[in-house]
């Protein structure tokens, strides 16, 4: 590697060093504004991964993988021509020659950036040699670090963290997810002493004691002792005055420091407290070399957050393609979740600014708490601090940000709701520039414009302005801004079905349920009006099946269904049918082998292995359906409802039952979840898998309900999505038991048909359930709602009731007058050609049909 550019290339070389979050930012706004045509870029990452969310680095041990946590599309970097370097260290900047030094030789630059981030700061306490003791002198930074810590939990009983700030804290959970005791152990005299005062210190020490984390604040650790074979624990710490502390594995979360290293062996200018020294545009004292991320210094500022770090990288992808944007600083305002614990810190949550006066609650009962901190003239929000309960945030939030003028009894914006309401702030009362996503800088005037260029649904609006696709945490603000803007723009909010009917999917399926109502005209006679349409129709009639379990074919349902539920099977292009039985978990005897290809064969059928295991005959004529079912009956099949919004398919890999790798019997559970759940009708198709272990080759993951084996039990994940819209589901519960995840999928799925609207995928349900995945396992996992016995029993009448659809058609003459071709024969249909391909019929095209069937009709 050399030189500063190859002779065919003209374009300037662009060298970008750090491929963290801010980084891969950069490079993202880099392409997205051109730069490619002018730069060649190198990127150069020292870790072996992907750009990842470190954000979300804890939801590695909650059953993400380095995919999972990704950022951006796998093929970026190669789509656009930018040259990406993994595992690959930049030693040194040479300045004079303009170039880097990488372990294969040296690389020019025009431009570059440094991106390089931080480290975990691990303060010098004497201890044992780390070489012979790394467990006793772990970090929490990067993915590797994770994978070290998994690794010596396997044989670990107790944790300690040392650092009880923000990320201290995050340690300490990923400890106790790992199953080991965990404390953390802080030397100033409470948690989160940057963003929190005393009191909610106090608060949520409280909270997190009560989760059976050991908190230990004012200790500053003078020692690691290493303990003999025959104690209990490995390693014992010492405190300064005498207290002592035994563990078997030490994690140093004592905070971070900027990576200024390369910078500082160039001659770059550095902050006292190290970072390198930026201005507006993000140029370092080289005016050639950016800096950006949590390594760069801003006005004596470094910003551990990576809202900033992106603000920065917009500027410097701004400042190498002609755009204005400068740094101002950024507001360091956090809403967390630690264990569990809501954790807000907004502006001055100290109250330092001169004059500055305070509102608080506390409820000692709850270990809530929540201050309010106002300017002297009592007009205006300058910070706040909640421990306990988020949902006061926003709004203080957007108070503080925008300057807004308080209320009348400001107190009010922090007292519980039942003791006189929270004035919650509308969105109507948001300047254009106040903000909504920080991540991604988005302001109510972007949302707006996003609006008026015709964004119509949540969905929409995040694609066009990816609002609330960093941390999550303005969800709720950008769906109240966003239906706001439609309700201001005379687009009402409709939340009706259709015009027969002005309530949601889910206030029908409420009324329905507690008015026992059992047809649709009933529904309609009662709250609608008119005839019904394609859109309640179906709708209501899946309602009516999921509540009362009756055949889609009885009199009442028919007129209800769509072409496929009529005649419960999916029509094709040619205007054939394809007819597909279930077999469970993708499990199938030589003998019912050998029946549908008999089948296949008698009615000359195509067939196909679909992706959901299963053996689809596709080209039958309508009046072929009842005989060919009736064979396929008399061999033990039943319906696949592969026509239905209903639980499609378990897909299973072949588990312990024949797999070296594997841990459980995934058939045997992929079996008894499709026969539990089959005959279920849902909003939307619902797909399941089940894999034997974590190699996962029955890609669950990309399933409405995925299930892994593990050695204990069960991981279940839920919400995920294949096709049009892939989403990777996310994990809902860990190493459960069989009899638990039965009850958690038929809680889950009783709630998804209850709250989902129509044709709602879980996934998009998901996406639109505010509070999110956390929400979900409160009403799953902890019955929040206290709705965990009503959506069992729901689920045990579908399953006590359920009855084949096809067998049950069979046994009706007045049924199967339906599946005529032509209503006073019952002939086939001589449109339908057929050709050979493969040693298989398919649809003959336009060209290969008899000329005499290419008859153009006209009026
Ligand atoms: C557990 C955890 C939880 C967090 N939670 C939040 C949160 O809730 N909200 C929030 O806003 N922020 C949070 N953060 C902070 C956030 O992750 C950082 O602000 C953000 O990652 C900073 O991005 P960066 O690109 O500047 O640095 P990094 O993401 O650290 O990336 C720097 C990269 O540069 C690489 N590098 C360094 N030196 C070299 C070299 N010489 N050659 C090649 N490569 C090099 C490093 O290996 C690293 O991959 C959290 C961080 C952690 C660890
Ligand atoms: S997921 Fe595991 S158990 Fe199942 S087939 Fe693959 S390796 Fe074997």
């Amino acid at each position: 590697m050399t030189a500063h550019n190859p002779t065919h290339d003209s374009r300037q070389q662009l060298v970008i060093i750090g491929n963290g979050m801010v980084g891969h930012h950069c490079v993202e706004q880099l392409i997205e504004r051109g730069a490619t045509e002018h730069y060649r870029i190198h990127v150069f990452g020292e870790e072996r991964h992907r750009a990842y969310d470190r954000v979300h680095l804890s939801e590695y041990f909650s059953g993400k993988d380095a995919d999972a946590l990704a950022l951006g599309e796998p093929d970026l970097h190669k789509t656009h021509g930018v040259e990406l370097h993994l595992g690959t260290r930049i030693s040194a900047i040479d300045r004079d020659a303009r170039e880097v030094v990488t372990p294969e030789g040296r690389l020019g630059y025009d431009s570059l950036i440094i991106a390089t981030g931080s480290y975990p700061f691990v303060p010098p306490v004497p201890g044992p040699d780390s070489d012979m003791h790394p467990q006793a002198r772990l970090v929490y930074r990067t993915l590797d670090d994770l994978d070290a810590i998994r690794s010596h939990a396997k044989t670990a009983r107790r944790g300690v963290v040392i650092g009880g700030g923000l990320l201290g804290l995050e340690a300490a959970n990923a400890l106790r997810s790992l199953g080991l005791e965990a404390h953390v152990v802080e030397f100033a005299p409470r948690l989160m002493p940057v963003q929190l005062d005393e009191q909610g210190g106090i608060a949520l020490r409280e909270h997190i004691e009560g989760l059976g984390v050991g908190v230990h604040v004012g200790r500053a650790t003078e020692e690691i002792a290493a303990l003999s074979a025959g104690d209990d624990y490995r390693y014992r710490m010492h405190f300064k005055g005498g207290e002592t502390l035994d563990t078997d594995m030490v994690v140093f979360s004592a905070g971070i420091r900027p990576q200024d290293q390369l910078a500082r062996d160039c001659g770059l200018e550095i902050g006292e407290r190290g970072g390198i020294v930026i201005d507006d545009s993000c140029r370092t004292s080289d005016p050639e070399i950016f800096a950006l991320g949590e390594c760069a210094l801003w006005q004596g500022r470094l910003f551990g957050l990576v809202a900033p770090g992106y603000t920065m990288a917009r500027t410097v992808a701004g400042c190498l393609t002609g755009g204005e944007e400068r740094f101002s600083g950024a507001d360091m305002s956090t809403k967390l979740k630690l264990l569990g614990v809501d954790v807000g810190s907004i502006g001055d949550a100290h109250g330092v600014t001169e004059g500055a006066k305070s509102y608080r609650w506390i409820d000692e009962a709850g270990s809530g708490y929540r201050r309010l901190v106002v300017s002297a003239d009592g007009k205006k929000v300058l910070g706040a601090v909640l421990v306990g309960d988020n949902s006061y945030y926003d709004t203080l939030l957007q108070y503080a940000q925008n300057g807004i003028d308080l209320p009348e009894n400001p107190a009010s914006l922090i007292l519980p709701q039942s003791e006189g309401g929270v004035p919650t702030l509308g969105a109507d009362a948001l300047p254009d520039t106040a903000t909504i996503c920080s991540c991604h800088n988005v302001t109510k005037g972007a949302v707006c414009q996003a609006v008026d260029a015709g964004c119509a649904d949540i969905a929409a609006l995040k694609i066009e302005t990816k609002a609330s696709t960093g941390c999550g945490g303005c969800t709720a603000l950008l769906k109240q801004v966003f239906e706001n803007e439609l309700e201001s723009r005379g687009m009402e909010v409709d939340r009706s079905l259709c015009e027969h009917f002005a309530y949601t999917r889910q206030e029908l399926y409420a009324l329905v349920r507690v008015e026992g109502i059992t047809r649709f005209e009933e529904l309609l006679d009662r709250h609608g009006h008119g005839l019904g349409c394609d859109i309640c129709k179906p709708t209501i009639g899946s309602i009516l099946a999921t509540c009362w379990n009756q055949p889609i074919m009885d009199p009442q349902n028919v007129a209800l269904q769509d072409t496929n539920d009529t005649f419960m099977a999916n029509m094709q292009k040619n205007g054939t049918y394809s007819v597909m039985p279930r077999v469970a978990g993708g499990e199938i005897t030589p003998e019912k082998l050998v029946v549908l290809g008999e089948v296949a064969r008698k009615y000359n059928l195509y067939t196909k292995i679909t992706g959901g295991q299963r053996i689809d005959l596709f080209g039958a004529e309508l009046h072929q359906l009842p005989d060919i079912w009736q064979e396929l009956i008399s061999a033990g099949f039943e319906t696949g409802h592969a026509y239905g919004k209903s639980i499609r398919t378990v897909k299973s890999c072949v588990g312990n039952t024949w797999c070296r790798y594997g841990v459980q019997d995934s058939v045997g559970m992929a079996l008894e979840l499709e026969h539990r759940y089959k005959g279920l009708r849902t909003p939307h198709k619902i797909k399941m898998g089940v894999s034997g272990c974590t190699r996962e080759c029955a890609e669950a993951q990309g399933k409405d309900i995925g299930v892994i084996a593990t050695e204990a039990g069960w991981n279940l994940y839920v919400c995920g999505n294949g096709g049009m819209r892939p989403r990777h589901a996310e994990l809902f519960a860990t190493d459960i038991d069989s009899d638990t995840l039965i009850r958690y999928i038929d809680r889950f799925l009783m709630f998804y048909v209850r709250t989902a609207d129509k044709l709602q995928r879980t996934s998009v349900w998901r996406e639109s359930l505010e509070g999110g995945l956390d929400y979900l396992k409160e009403v799953i996992i902890d019955d929040s709602l206290g709705l965990g016995e009503e959506l069992e029993a729901q689920m045990k009448h579908v399953i006590d009731t359920y009855e084949c659809e096809w067998a049950n058609a069979l046994g009706d003459p007045e049924k199967l007058k339906r599946f005529r071709t032509f209503v006073n024969d019952q002939c086939g249909d001589p449109d339908i050609v057929n050709v050979t391909e493969r040693g298989q019929p398919r649809p003959a095209r336009a060209d290969e049909r008899p000329e005499s069937l290419a008859v153009e009709i006209s009026s």
